[in-house]
């Protein structure tokens, strides 16, 4: 069974003005799709084109020689949950469990988006800043290029694209703008909450 493009979780346009229906058209039409037909491509009539995306991620992570199936698989993964962590109205503090966990970690919300917003904005070149749980405790980490919690015993609770292909048209190179409107204006608590449950 080949591996599909999940649909947007909102229109296009539902993120603008801090995320344009431009850049969704370039980002998720081109960019997120070329990850899921370079992925099936690779994986084409080998065994783990019948393995999920996670068993994919997990299976190739490390092996040097299957570095491109890794990258495309993990874009894939991120891209998707990258999506859902965003929702039109979303961003500032949160209300529920989480708004306990992230005081407990970091002392207040205002600290943890200082120290997501330093973690993404010092991620060098490409990557993803996260908010993660490990052991039961949340913590922030930047990946480069296509990593991701997954292969290193985290889970995932929100991320931020950090691709200059997430913000360049929109904010063009002042990626610390991107990521303060992403935390004012985007971040799905909801689904955050959700990801905190299953952790
Ligand atoms: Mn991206």
């Amino acid at each position: 069974m080949a591996f599909e493009l999940p649909p947007l979780p909102y229109a296009k346009d539902a993120l603008a003005p801090h995320i344009s229906a431009n850049t969704l058209e370039f980002h998720y039409g081109k960019h997120h799709q070329t990850y899921v037909t370079t992925l099936n491509n690779l994986t084409k009539d080998t065994p783990l084109a019948d393995k999920s995306l996670e068993e994919v991620i997990k299976a190739v992570a490390g092996d040097s020689g299957k570095v491109p199936v890794f990258n495309n698989a993990a874009q894939v993964w991120n891209h998707t949950f990258y999506w859902n962590c965003m929702k039109p109205g979303g961003g500032g503090k949160p209300g529920g469990k989480i708004a306990g966990k992230i005081e407990k970690a970091f002392g207040s919300y205002e600290k943890f988006a200082e120290q997501f917003k330093t973690a993404c904005t010092g991620q060098f070149g490409s990557g993803w800043g996260w908010l993660v749980a490990e052991k039961g405790e949340l913590a922030i980490t930047k990946t480069p290029n296509a990593d991701l919690p997954l292969i290193h015993g985290q889970t995932a609770l929100l991320t931020c694209d950090v691709w200059e292909h997430a913000y360049y048209l929109d904010y063009q190179n002042r990626r610390p703008d991107y990521v303060q409107t992403f935390l004012d204006h985007l971040v799905n608590w909801d689904f955050v909450e959700k990801n905190l449950a299953g952790a």
